[in-house]
């Protein structure tokens, strides 16, 4: 094919691409002007999804009438005039791109009224056709209607992922810009139902709740002022009681921009670093004030990604002050897990993140200088010495010395155990004196929905009980020694962060998550018959040496070995 210029309706079409991947991205667009417009309160209602349709309603200063053609069209911007501007935004708006690019991709109607003006105007933008301005009355503010998103992007539309997941993507990222922005109220309704709504009262603690749920915002650590830093920290994080197993419960903002930056993200989990046992992620929100110069925000259309001038400054400041702020709050556990003996080693023999493969799992460890194995296959029969720390046994078998972690142990006992009774089908429940009744955030309501079916499977008898609030009736027989609200919310809290959990995986590991809340918990004395119990247990389980998250149970140390490291033997 000869070269020759695109025209300009796949310019947009390839362009529209890069600003608009799924319906939050459309979300994100437009609350981002409306923020722009200065909006006190911002609605947002979606169905199927967003798929179907995303509304968007504002109170800010609207777009003049004979503006309006103007705004639906490519590079069309009242945020930035000169080169200069682009280097120092203060804005979060400045391609001059959604609006076109919304409108390419699907049924785009923009009503608006600007502040001066008597009479609104409409417009509709249909896959890329721009209808004729229309006069209509509306009130003061701005009304985007996005309909049939991609509908002529089957492409586009095939990687969409399931109406639950795209909600929930939608929930999450409309209560995060409310932490940030908690002089406006936001309210969004999904499928015909509110799903979260803030106050718009400027505090922002009540909206936490939103985000991460009542019990766990009420712990969350507020970040001190740092008024004389290069670069200012405000925000949330979690005390080292609370903790994820993704490092998605992390978010961040700069100047007032919700941005994905994996060095912020380190910067965080770094200042936890010795503090969570590892594989352990914390929960953050955290905004930055940076001047506009010293960061590059025009390193993507969809504008999530940033640049900063100072990368090392940003990096340092964000560790210390969370590190600071929580070693003031929460002193350091008496036993430290992780300081475990690799860590006298330099060569750091212990790796630091047990988040590895299986395969890499069954190759020997170095432990100072030893090569104790972790031989495959079935257990010996083990004698039971003891228990150290609270925590491990010390078992000798024929070919030597064992150390076993009896909480990773346990919840490998507990992980056979129901997954056989599941595929069985007789997981036994336990009916509950009086049903619990619980509420969620909305997100975590979307996962509560997604799984109940494999819930009810493993023994949670629970019905939906009004908007975001579940009954729990009875729980597996396992968990009857936990709190029931507590087992539960564990249970949902850590499928939150899982944007696609494999339907055949589903299962697995929430009977995974299930056995980690049942599970012994380090710091727990147990007796001589507990302890032979669980070595029983764990001998009759197919994969005795690795939990069912992936870490190892234990430790072997082998009769040459020992004879190595005593000079016995050469
Ligand atoms: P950008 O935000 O990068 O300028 P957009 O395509 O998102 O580009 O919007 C184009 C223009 O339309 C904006 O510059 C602004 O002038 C106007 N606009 C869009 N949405 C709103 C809104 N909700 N309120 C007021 N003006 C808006
Ligand atoms: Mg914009």
């Amino acid at each position: 094919m000869p070269i020759k210029v695109l025209s300009e309706e796949l310019t947009l079409a390839i362009a529209a691409g890069e600003v608009v991947e799924r319906p939050a991205s459309v979300v994100k667009e437009l609350l981002e002007n409306s923020l722009d417009a200065e909006a006190r309160r911002i609605e947002i209602v979606t169905e199927g999804g967003g798929r179907k349709l995303i509304e968007v309603a504002d109170d800010g200063h609207g777009i003049p009438s004979a503006e309006i053609p103007l705004s639906v069209a490519r590079f069309a911007t009242s945020k930035l005039s000169t080169i200069q501007d682009l280097f120092a935004i203060e804005s979060l708006g400045f391609r001059g791109e959604a609006l076109a690019s919304i409108g390419a991709v699907a049924r785009l109607e923009l009503i608006s009224r600007s502040v001066d003006e008597i009479n609104g105007t409409r417009l509709v933008v249909d896959g890329g056709q721009v209808g004729e301005p229309q006069p209509i009355g509306t009130p003061q503010g701005t009304l985007v209607r996005v309909r049939d998103l991609f509908f002529n992007v089957p492409a586009r539309r095939k990687f969409l992922k399931k109406d639950t997941t795209e909600r929930r993507r939608i929930s999450s990222l409309v209560s995060r810009y409310a932490l940030a922005y908690p002089d406006v109220l936001f309210k969004l309704t999904q499928e015909g139902r509110v799903g979260f709504q803030s106050s718009g009262s400027g505090k922002s603690r009540e909206t936490l709740a939103a985000v991460f749920g009542v019990d766990t915002a009420r712990q969350m650590i507020a970040l001190p002022a740092t008024p004389d830093a290069p670069v200012k920290v405000g925000g949330y994080i979690s005390p080292l009681s609370v903790h994820r197993g993704s490092r998605r419960g992390m978010t961040f903002f700069i100047n007032g921009r919700y941005v994905q930056d994996a060095s912020l993200s380190a910067a965080v989990t770094q200042a936890y670093h010795g503090l969570l046992m590892v594989g352990r992620y914390p929960l953050a929100v955290i905004f930055l004030d940076i001047p506009p110069g010293d960061v590059d925000v025009n390193v993507h259309p969809a504008k999530a990604e940033i640049r900063f001038r100072n990368p090392d400054i940003v990096f340092s400041v964000v560790q210390r002050v969370v590190r600071a702020t929580l070693l003031g709050q929460s002193p350091p556990p008496a036993i430290d897990l992780q300081r475990s003996w690799g860590q006298a080693d330099h060569s750091r023999s212990i790796s630091p993140d047990w988040a590895l493969s299986t395969a890499d799992i069954e190759k020997p460890i170095t432990l100072r200088g030893i090569q104790p194995a972790l031989p495959a296959g079935d257990l010996p029969l083990l004698r039971v010495v003891g228990q150290v720390g609270a925590a491990y046994l010390v078992a000798e078998g024929p070919d030597g010395l064992y150390l076993i972690d009896q909480h990773a142990a346990h919840e490998r006992v507990l992980f056979e155990a129901l997954m056989q009774a599941g595929s069985q089908g007789k997981i036994e429940s336990q009916t509950l004196l009086e049903p619990v009744t619980i509420e969620f955030t909305p997100a975590q309501a979307t996962v509560m929905e997604e799984n109940l079916e494999v819930l009810n499977r493993l023994g949670f008898e629970i019905e939906p009980f009004g908007q975001r609030t579940y009954r729990l009736r009875s729980l597996p027989d396992l968990l009857t020694d936990v709190e029931p609200e507590q087992a539960l919310r564990s249970v949902v809290e850590d499928f939150e962060e899982d944007e696609t959990p494999l339907m055949s995986e589903t299962e697995a590991r929430l009977a995974a998550r299930v056995c980690k809340r049942a599970a012994i918990k380090a710091g727990q004395v147990l007796s001589l018959v507990e302890q032979q119990q669980l070595l029983r247990d764990l001998e009759e389980c197919q994969s005795p040496r690795t939990c069912p998250h992936g870490r190892p149970t234990m430790i072997h140390l082998s009769v040459e070995t020992l004879e190595r490291q005593f000079g016995r033997r050469g």
